[in-house]
C-alpha cells in the first residue's frame, strides 16, 4: 500500500527530482517539499560555470516553473528550515513553523561547504560557494576586482578559477596537494589539470597551504605556507564540503558521516530514506557503504527512491557518475576507486583528451576521460562487468573497449 503523505526535506537536485518522479510513477498522495532556500529550487553545477561567467542568468537555473509545481500538485514551502524530527509521531520539527506529519520522510539536505579556520576568513571579499546567492555574490565581486586566489584544487576549485579567468581576472590557486584532485585523480590527472590551468594563464600553487588571509575590513592578501604574498582583491575558499545533517544528529539516525542506507536508500527507521550527498549508500560494485557529492548521483537516487517508496523492492544499481567543465576540457568519472593498486592511461595525459583507469587485481573499478566520450562510454561498462581487462588492452587506443566490456579478456 501506499504511503500517504511523503516529506521530502530539502529541495536540490535529489529532493525536487525526488517529487517529480513519485508523480510520474502515478503516486497521487499528498507530497510536501520543505527547503531552507528562499529561492525557487535551481540547478547547482551551472554556478561554476555558465552562471559565474555570466553566460546563464538566474532564470535559466530554475529546475521547476510555478505551473510545473502546480500541475504536480506538490506543496513546496521554501524557507523552511528543518532542525529535528520526532521518529515517534513521525514528524519533521520546523524553524518557527509548526510540526511537518509523515509517514514517509526523504531526507535530501546535501551539504555544507566546509569553513577554513585561519585569521582573515571572515573578511570582506572573502566567498565560498554552494548556493545561488554565493554565487551571485561572487559574480559581482568579479565584475568589479582584478585579481583572485581560489582555495583548494577540488572540482568547484579548479571550474571557480577557470571561470574567473575567462573573465579576465588573473587567479591564483592555492592547493595543499601535491596535484588537484590527488585522492580521486590521482598523480597522472592531476598533473594534466596543473598544466591546464597553467596554460591558460592560472598561477598553481600546490603542496602549499594558506596561513593567513590579510586586509582592513576587505581582503588585501593571501600568506601562503611558503610565507609568499598574493595581493588580490577577492578570494574564494573552495576546501571541500561535509553532509548538511546537523539537524539530525539528534535522531540517531546521521553521523557526520552521512547517513547509512540500504539497496533501497532506506535508514534504518523504516519511515526514513536518505538520498544524494547526504547518503552513505552500498555500493553497486564493492557492496562497501560510499556517500558521493554528485549531481547526477542525487537524479538516480531521487528515481530509486520514488520507486522504493511506492514497493519496489529492486537493489540501487547505478554507477556512481560525475562530469566537469574545466576551460575547454570536459571530464567524465564513473565508479567510486579510492584505492587503486595500478593506474593505466589510454592515450598521453599531455593531450586535451585521454582516459585513465583505477584499476584494483586486474578489474577497472573507475575510469576518468578527458574529452573523450566514446571511450568512457565504453570504459564504463567494463566498470559494470568487473570483468579482467589486461593493461595492454586498456593502453592501446586502437582496441575497441566494447568487446570486454561483456566477455572476460582471455
Ligand atoms: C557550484 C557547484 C557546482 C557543481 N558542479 C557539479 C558538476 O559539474 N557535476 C556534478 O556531478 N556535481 C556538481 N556539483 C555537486 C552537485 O550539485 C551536488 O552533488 C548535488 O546538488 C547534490 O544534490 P542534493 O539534492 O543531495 O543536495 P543539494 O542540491 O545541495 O540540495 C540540498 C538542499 O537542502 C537544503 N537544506 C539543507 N539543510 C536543510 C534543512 N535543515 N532544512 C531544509 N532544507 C535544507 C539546502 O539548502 C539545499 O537547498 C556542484 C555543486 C556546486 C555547489
Amino acid at each position: 500500500m501506499s504511503p500517504e503523505r511523503i516529506v521530502v526535506v530539502g529541495a536540490g537536485i535529489g529532493g525536487v527530482h525526488t517529487c517529480q518522479a513519485l508523480r510520474a510513477q502515478g503516486y497521487d498522495g499528498d507530497v510536501i517539499l520543505v527547503g531552507d532556500e528562499l529561492d525557487e529550487p535551481y540547478d547547482r553545477p551551472p554556478l561554476s560555470k555558465a552562471f559565474l561567467q555570466g553566460k546563464k542568468q538566474t532564470s535559466d537555473l530554475t529546475l521547476v516553473s510555478p505551473e510545473q509545481w502546480r500541475s504536480l500538485q506538490i506543496e513546496v514551502r521554501t524557507g523552511h528550515r528543518a532542525i529535528g524530527i520526532d521518529p515517534a509521531s513521525r514528524a519533521v520539527i520546523v524553524s518557527g513553523y509548526e510540526p511537518v506529519r509523515y509517514d514517509r520522510l526523504v531526507v535530501a539536505t546535501g551539504s555544507y561547504n566546509r569553513p577554513l579556520s585561519i585569521r582573515g576568513a571572515t573578511l570582506e571579499g572573502v566567498f565560498s560557494l554552494r548556493s545561488l546567492r554565493d554565487a551571485t555574490a561572487l559574480r559581482e565581486a568579479a565584475r568589479s576586482g582584478h585579481r583572485a586566489v581560489v582555495i583548494g584544487a577540488g572540482f568547484i576549485g579548479c571550474e571557480v578559477a577557470a571561470s574567473l579567468r575567462q573573465l579576465g581576472l588573473e587567479v591564483a590557486v592555492v592547493e595543499v596537494a601535491e596535484v588537484p584532485l590527488l585522492r580521486v585523480v590521482g598523480t597522472e590527472a592531476g598533473q594534466f589539470l596543473i598544466r591546464l590551468h597553467r596554460r591558460h594563464g592560472v598561477t598553481m600553487l600546490t603542496g602549499t597551504g594558506v596561513t593567513e588571509i590579510r586586509g582592513h575590513r576587505r581582503v588585501e592578501d593571501v600568506v601562503t605556507s611558503t610565507g609568499a604574498v598574493i595581493p588580490t582583491d577577492l578570494v574564494v575558499v573552495a576546501v571541500g564540503v561535509r553532509p548538511a545533517l546537523d539537524w539530525l544528529l539528534e535522531s540517531g539516525l546521521a553521523d557526520g558521516g552521512g547517513i547509512t542506507v540500504d539497496v533501497s536508500l532506506r535508514s534504518r527507521d523504516p519511515h526514513v530514506f536518505a538520498i544524494g550527498d547526504v547518503a552513505r549508500f552500498p555500493d553497486p560494485v564493492t557492496h562497501s557503504l560510499i556517500r558521493v557529492e554528485h549531481w547526477d548521483v542525487a537524479r538516480a537516487h531521487a528515481a530509486h527512491v520514488a520507486r522504493a517508496l511506492l514497493g519496489s523492492q529492486q537493489p540501487y544499481s547505478i554507477l556512481p557518475y560525475f562530469w566537469s567543465d574545466v576551460f575547454d576540457v570536459t571530464l567524465q568519472y564513473a565508479g567510486h576507486c579510492e584505492q587503486w593498486n595500478q593506474i593505466v592511461v589510454r592515450g598521453s595525459t599531455d593531450e586535451t583528451s585521454f582516459s585513465v583507469f583505477y584499476c584494483v587485481d586486474g578489474r577497472v573499478r573507475a575510469v576518468l576521460s578527458v574529452n573523450s566520450p566514446r571511450d568512457f562510454r565504453h570504459a564504463r561498462t567494463l566498470v559494470e562487468a568487473q570483468v579482467p581487462v589486461r593493461t595492454a588492452i586498456l593502453e592501446d587506443s586502437s582496441a575497441d573497449l566494447r568487446q570486454f566490456g561483456r566477455t572476460e579478456d582471455r
